[in-house]
């Protein structure tokens, strides 16, 4: 297949590489094949990662690690440069690489790409922005000041829906911060993680380096789980499912290690008496449909005024009509399958659910017959106490939740375990700073008149509650991939104590 020989995949590709080529070479840990969503069938396969492979790499990561810390940071940052420089080149490739093996459409695929472009050029630049606070000490001639660490090889855990963004977010700023990353890609999208290996490798190898980004393609549960309990991992970012991210908090958390968990969200738009209906509708259709409702800031629910009910729910159900739905790679499809059986199957289930609470569907709710797993985009009238209401779907399930009073859509907004990302459409200043304000909505993300999905990555992304708190890419979530210091040097000829304590001998 073309795109897989542009970049660089072989079928049975090993799983297991640190650079300059290297892969590893096991056979007895099974063979993971990658499958279309769109079509059910096989793309290629991969051969699967051991105990003994995922440890051979962890000691050539922590042999890297040490070398690279005394490399100074813009010149980290060059290598991060010319990683988005191969970035660009590939693009269009690994844009319809990641369609192809996850199902979103070829225009969200490439978008994907470009964060990791953005987050690239971001990582460059703060690659020569390290800061630490200085400080007065309360002693004479002393110095007193703050300066950021690296803390070692970083362990990368990846969901499917963002199969190599999020690897981007994790790794360059670590990159530039002095840590090398041992990624482990989600098992529904192995070609993607070899793709970017094999980038990897290409600019490590030019620069001299080996070690810096480092791949392991095996079961969540072998790989996964010795990462996560690995004490040669002083940190690990976790992006997935809440249930999951509970279990690797715990088990990070027993060894004193550090992690940043990106979990699941429940994500809510607010539309008031106000709300501009031609940038609601929009917004709604992109949040609730895009990627098939598979982001962890897809719009789940819309909680509308009651007087505009009526309105919305006629325009999303004709907007609904006119979704074309089909093979992401086509263009002008503007929502492709979901990612597996596995997935149709919790729609399914629930739909069920739903009729059995008393759902009204307004628009979808069946399975699309045929070869792919494709669902009709579902909106739903529903109440928020409902537990299907509270719990995550991943899948395009939009439920529309009526209110009367601004205190009462917030408390509704606020009531679900998640903290992720949230919006409200308003013309009403007064509206807008309430929903911003610290009785406003409880997320990590809150926007005025912008959905709740497509978030950009100058900003620290993440969010509260059940989403696990973690804050990737912008702003200044680099910290999190450092360790701090306070240093104080006392430079005068006596050794004051702090807090004027006396201990003379
Ligand atoms: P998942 O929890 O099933 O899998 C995530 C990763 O965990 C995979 O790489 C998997 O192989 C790995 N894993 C499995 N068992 C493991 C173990 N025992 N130890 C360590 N790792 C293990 O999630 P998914 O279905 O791939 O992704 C969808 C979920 O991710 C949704 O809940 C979504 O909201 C969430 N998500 C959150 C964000 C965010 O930034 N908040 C971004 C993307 C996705």
């Amino acid at each position: 297949m073309d795109i897989l020989k542009q970049l660089g995949i072989k079928d049975e590709n090993h799983g297991a590489c640190s650079g300059s080529g290297q892969w590893n070479r096991t056979t007895d840990s099974g063979k993971l094949d990658s499958i279309n969503p769109a079509t059910g069938e096989r793309i290629a396969s991969v051969y699967q990662c051991s105990k003994d492979d995922y440890h051979e790499l962890v000691k050539k990561s922590n042999v890297a690690f040490k070398d690279w810390r005394k490399v100074p940071a813009p010149i980290r940052g060059e290598l991060v440069r010319q990683m988005g420089e191969a970035l660009r080149e590939k693009k269009d490739a690994l844009g319809s690489l990641v369609s192809m093996e996850m199902g979103k459409i070829k225009q969200e695929g490439d978008g994907e790409v470009q964060e990791m472009i953005d987050i690239a050029d971001f990582a460059v630049g703060q690659s020569r922005m390290l800061y630490g606070k200085t400080m007065h000490s309360e002693r004479p001639d002393h110095r007193m000041y703050e300066q950021w660490h690296p803390l070692g090889s970083i362990g990368v855990i990846s969901a499917f829906n963002f199969p190599v963004a999020v690897w981007a977010w994790n790794a360059f700023i670590a990159a530039i911060a002095g840590d090398t990353t041992i990624w482990k890609p989600s098992s529904s999208a192995p070609l993607t993680g070899i793709a970017i290996q094999n980038i990897c490798n290409d600019v490590m190898e030019r620069n001299g380096y080996t070690g810096i980004f480092s791949i392991i393609v095996g079961k969540g549960s072998v790989i996964g789980e010795t990462l996560i309990n690995d004490k040669n991992i002083p940190m690990v970012s976790f992006t997935g499912s809440t249930a999951m991210g509970r279990h690797v908090s715990e088990m990070v958390a027993k060894r004193f290690g550090k992690t940043i968990l990106e979990l699941g969200g429940n994500n809510a738009i607010i539309a008031d008496e106000t709300a501009d209906m031609d940038m609601l509708v929009p917004a709604v259709v992109f949040g609730a449909v895009g990627t098939a409702g598979q982001r962890c800031t897809s719009t789940r629910r819309v909680i509308i005024h009651e007087s505009r009910y009526e309105e919305l729910t006629k325009r999303l159900v004709s907007a609904y009509a006119q979704v074309k739905i089909g093979d992401p790679l086509d263009e002008g499809t503007l929502m492709g399958p979901l990612v597996d059986a596995g997935a149709v199957e919790v729609y399914k289930n629930a739909m069920k659910v739903i009729a059995e609470v008393g759902g009204e569907v307004l628009y979808g709710g069946n399975v699309i017959e045929g070869e792919g797993y494709y669902v009709e985009p579902t909106i739903v009238k529903a109440k928020n106490e409902w537990q299907i209401v509270q719990d995550e779907t991943f899948a395009p399930i939009l439920y529309i939740i009526p209110y009367k009073t601004l205190d009462e859509a917030i408390e509704i907004h606020n009531a679900v375990p998640q903290g992720l990302s949230s919006a409200m459409f308003t013309l009403n200043v007064r509206h807008a700073e309430q929903f911003l304000s610290a009785r406003g909505s409880d997320c990590g993300i809150a926007n005025i008149n912008i959905g709740t999905s497509g978030a950009e990555i100058g900003g620290a992304f993440g969010g509260e509650k059940e989403t696990g708190g973690g804050r990737e890419s912008g702003s200044d979530a680099w910290k999190q991939y450092m360790r701090r210091q306070t240093n104080t040097i006392n430079w005068s000829n006596e050794l004051p104590l702090a807090q004027g304590i006396k201990f003379d001998i």
